[in-house]
Parts: C-alpha cells; sequence; structure tokens
C-alpha cells in the first residue's frame, strides 16, 4: 500500500528521516501538505515564506517524477480523506515541537492508530530532542551554558543522502492549488518588496551553507556581530522551514573545526541555542505566550499597541539611529541582524516599557525567517522575563551599541536615508515600501529620539525597582 509523506516545516527531499522510512517501506510514496491548524495559525510573512517553500518543494518533487498533493482542512479529516481515497497504509511525518502542532499531531497519530494504520513521527528538526537531553536531577535545562556542556559531545548522526526517483502511486490523488491559497496575503508590504531577498529552495541552502564554509565562518566569531558585514551564514530562514537540517549544518561546522577555521566552534554553539530555544518552549509552552518568569506578570507593562512610541518603532522613527534601521531593514528584507534584534527589543521593552509581546509579535508579522521558539526565546531574553535572559537592569544604550558595532555608521546609513543627499538604494526602498498614510519621505528631516536614552533608562530602571515582585 501507498505511504502518505505529510511535509509540515521540513520542506526538503535530502536527509529526510520519514522519507527514507517510507521508501524502505517499499510501495508508492504519496506526498502531501495541509493548509490545517497549524498553517492556519501562522501570521503574514511566515505564511508567505511557507508557501513559497511548499511550491519549491513541489517543484522539486516534480522533477523527481512525484508531485506534492494539497488539501486544505483540519488534519485529521484530510489525512483520513486521503486514506480513504487512495487506500494507503502509511504516514509519516517529520516530528515538530510548538503546542499546537504536538497537541494536533498526537491526535492524528492516536486516530490512525486506531484504524489499524502505520502512523509514524521522525526526529530531525533538532539535533536532540527536547526529552532526551536532562540535567543530573531528571529536570530540564534553563540555562544555555550547561546545556550546551550537556550536548555538544554528543554524537550527532551523519546527514541521511537525498532520494532518487519517486514511485509514483497508480493513480494519483485530486490536488488544490497553491496560488488559490494565497498563503500570507494581506502582508503590510508586499510581497514584490521581500521576494529578492528570499533565499528559497534546498539547493539553495546547500550553497548558502556551502559559502559560508568557504569564506565567511573564519571571520565569524567577530564579524557576526558587525551588521554592516554580511558575516553569518543567513540559514535560519532555511532552517526555521526545514529546506536545511540542523546536522548538516552541525557536520560542515564540525569539518570547520577540524581544518582549525576560527568562528567554526561559535557556529557551533549557535546552532545548540536554536536547540536550547526549543528545548525551552517543549518543557514550557508558556515561553510562547507568558512571561517565562510569572514574577513578571507584576510589571508595568505597556501594553497598548496604538500608543505613539510604538507607532514610532514600527515605523523606523524612534529617532535612535541604531533601532530605526534595524526595524527598517526587516521591513524590507524580512530578516534583522542578530545585532539589531537585541538593540529593538531592548528598546521596545525597556526604554519604551511596552510588552515584548507587541515586539514579538511585530517580528511575527514580518520576518521570513520566524521560528517559533528563538523568536519567543529573544524576545524574553531582550525583556528580562525569559529563562537564561538579559536581566532587567542591563539596558542596551543604543549609542553605545552603534559606536561599537557601527563605527563608521555603514549601517544605518545603509537604511536611514533622512540628513543624506544620495541614500542608497536600500534606504530609498524603505521609502517604496510603505505604505503612503505612514506618511514619511526620505527628505523629511531625521526626528529627534522621542525618549531620550539617558532618560528611557533612568525610567526603566526605576520601574523595575519599584515592581513588587
Ligand atoms: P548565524 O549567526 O549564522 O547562526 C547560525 C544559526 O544558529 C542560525 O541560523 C539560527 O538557526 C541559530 N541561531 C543563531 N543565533 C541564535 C539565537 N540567538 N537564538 C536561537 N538560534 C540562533 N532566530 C530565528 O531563526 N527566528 C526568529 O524568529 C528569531 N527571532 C529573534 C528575535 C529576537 C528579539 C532576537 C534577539 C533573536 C531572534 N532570533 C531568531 C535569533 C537570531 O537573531 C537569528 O537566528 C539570527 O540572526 C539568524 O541569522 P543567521 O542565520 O545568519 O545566524
Amino acid at each position: 500500500t501507498p505511504t502518505i509523506l505529510w511535509f509540515r516545516r521540513d520542506l526538503r527531499l535530502s536527509d529526510h528521516p520519514a522519507w527514507d522510512a517510507a521508501l524502505r517501506r517499499g510501495g508508492p510514496v504519496i506526498p502531501v501538505f495541509l493548509r490545517d491548524e497549524g498553517v492556519k495559525m501562522l501570521r503574514t510573512a511566515p505564511a508567505w515564506r511557507l508557501g513559497l517553500g511548499a511550491g519549491a518543494l513541489a517543484e522539486t518533487l516534480e522533477a523527481k517524477g512525484s508531485r506534492l498533493i494539497l488539501r486544505s482542512g483540519p488534519a485529521r479529516e484530510a489525512l483520513e480523506a486521503l486514506i480513504e481515497e487512495t487506500g494507503a497504509g502509511a504516514v509519516y511525518w517529520m516530528r515538530a515541537y510548538d503546542p499546537v502542532s504536538v497537541e494536533r499531531d498526537r491526535g492524528v497519530k492516536e486516530a490512525l492508530k486506531a484504524r489499524g494504520l502505520d502512523a509514524q513521527s521522525f526526529a530531525g528538526h533538532l539535533m536532540f530532542e527536547p526529552w532526551s537531553v536532562e540535567t543530573k536531577t531528571g529536570g530540564f535545562y534553563k540555562v544555555f551554558t550547561p546545556f550546551w556542556r550537556a550536548v555538544k559531545d554528543r554524537e550527532v548522526d551523519t546527514p541521511l543522502g537525498t532520494p532518487g526517483d519517486l514511485a509514483p502511486p497508480g493513480r494519483w490523488p485530486e490536488s488544490e492549488a497553491l496560488e488559490d491559497w494565497a498563503l500570507g496575503a494581506g502582508m503590510r508590504r508586499g510581497a514584490e518588496v521581500v521576494r529578492p531577498y528570499v533565499t528559497l529552495g534546498e539547493s539553495a541552502a546547500q550553497s548558502r551553507l556551502g559559502a559560508f564554509m568557504a569564506s565567511k565562518v573564519e571571520e565569524y566569531g567577530d564579524a557576526r556581530d558587525i551588521p554592516s558585514v554580511d558575516g553569518t551564514s543567513n540559514l535560519s530562514e532555511n532552517l526555521s522551514l526545514g529546506e536545511i537540517t540542523p546536522r548538516q549544518c552541525w557536520h560542515a561546522g564540525l569539518r570547520a573545526l577540524d581544518e582549525g577555521k576560527a568562528g567554526a566552534q561559535t557556529f557551533l554553539q549557535e546552532l545548540v541555542w536554536r536547540e536550547f530555544g526549543y528545548h525551552l518552549m517543549w518543557h514550557t509552552p508558556r515561553l510562547l505566550y507568558d512571561n517565562w518568569r510569572e514574577e513578571w506578570d507584576a510589571f508595568p507593562w505597556n501594553e497598548d499597541r496604538r500608543r505613539k512610541e510604538v507607532i514610532a518603532w514600527t515605523r523606523g522613527r524612534t529617532g535612535i539611529p541604531f533601532v530605526d534601521a534595524a526595524m527598517r531593514e526587516m521591513y524590507v528584507t524580512g530578516r534583522m541582524h542578530n545585532r539589531g534584534r537585541m538593540i529593538v527589543a531592548s528598546y521596545l521593552c525597556k526604554h519604551l516599557m511596552c510588552h515584548w509581546k507587541i515586539g514579538m509579535e511585530w517580528f511575527e508579522d514580518h520576518l521570513i525567517d520566524w521560528d517559533p521558539a528563538s523568536n519567543s526565546l529573544g524576545w524574553q531574553w531582550s525583556a528580562g522575563s525569559g529563562p537564561d535572559a538579559t536581566p532587567y537592569f542591563r539596558v542596551f544604550n543604543p549609542e553605545t551599541q552603534l559606536d561599537r558595532f557601527d563605527k563608521d555608521r555603514t549601517y544605518v546609513n545603509r537604511w536611514i536615508a533622512e540628513g543624506q543627499d544620495s541614500p542608497p538604494q536600500e534606504a530609498r526602498s524603505y521609502f517604496h515600501a510603505i505604505p503612503e498614510r505612514w506618511a514619511m519621505a526620505p527628505d523629511d528631516a531625521y526626528p529627534d529620539p522621542i525618549v531620550d536614552a539617558r532618560e528611557g533608562r533612568k525610567r526603566a530602571l526605576e520601574a523595575y525597582e519599584n515592581r513588587d515582585f
């Protein structure tokens, strides 16, 4: 009987344990992608990027004589309908770890098993299953460094290869059309703005990894902190949708380490930060929704999204160049440098005393590398409410950060047109991308800070000192 291969955030064929198992099981394989409860919960940019990824996967499959069947509906019903239509005897998929997917998958597995089907999930989105890393007392890790120590010397399986041509079923089931789904419709800026910055699909992701290892990893340790330099791998976009696997990156990192490339160790550590986020999300799903440290519920967060400071932050008009440059970079490219992410998050949560959820959701609406665990961990880390967080009283000073990480202002000049006679194309592209009603123009005067850096810091620290926890 055929095997249904249910694709989710694993949009590749290489190093795909569920594929591998399906091929070993024998018989035809029916690849399926569902517009289900997991897809429906996505905000605009991640949904749009997922749609592009699914389209690319469909093309890869077609080149191998296969197809990607698209269906809508709650996963269980959609799969049961397909089983009826195709006579499939097995459904295989790659595991997910966020609470919505965990609950969905548990329900699907139980229902399919009750019908006598072979329903199996496989590991691969992570290198270390969240429950497999335990402290000495049997708990989970809440601090990165001991987590890193616990996993760094573990054996990580060698990645699997890419399957050859795939056996099609005798008759293909009907498929919906990806265009009809209009995933990500309603994105604040048009898809055409962000599209040039997308690196799509598994073979592009492999090239990205190769290019990073060939020319960037050596300098990565320092270059990764300088936002004007393209010094990082940019693989978050592809890792988030499984266009590449962490163990493919890990093994490439190990090879670079063997070759004595200086930045390789730091790269491996960053991959483990990703694992750490998933570890925490799986053990404490509230990481996604609530202050991870519950005492922060008592903090006087400002939760009004329509406050003028929040609006200035979202539009890159706070008058703080590092913050504004980073917010504009994300608006246009769907990405933001890690240094920028830390600075804008600190500014929103501390200088503006806004709830981290406001920022987290704005990111979620604009990032093409959105990842549930890394985004929430990044926000709660920045706000001080999260595990292993930077303490609230450590307030990033955006001016000092500029002196340290963008001394010659290459980055801020790249993204902020105001005040420049002939601004670069990136800075101008922002103004083409924003809606007219934002009433911003490149020849406006650059605004004064909406909150003075020193004043904002003082206010945040006072609130912190007067907190009742
Ligand atoms: P590289 O420096 O090349 O690192 C390699 C890989 O390691 C990355 O692709 C990523 O998978 C992982 N990694 C690196 N840094 C981190 C980190 N701090 N936390 C978790 N994993 C990390 N990352 C996302 O993938 N999606 C998000 O939605 C996201 N939101 C963030 C929000 C905030 C407020 C902050 C502070 C950080 C966020 N990050 C997020 C983490 C980090 O900024 C990005 O992973 C990184 O900038 C991606 O660029 P890169 O692929 O070139 O990373």
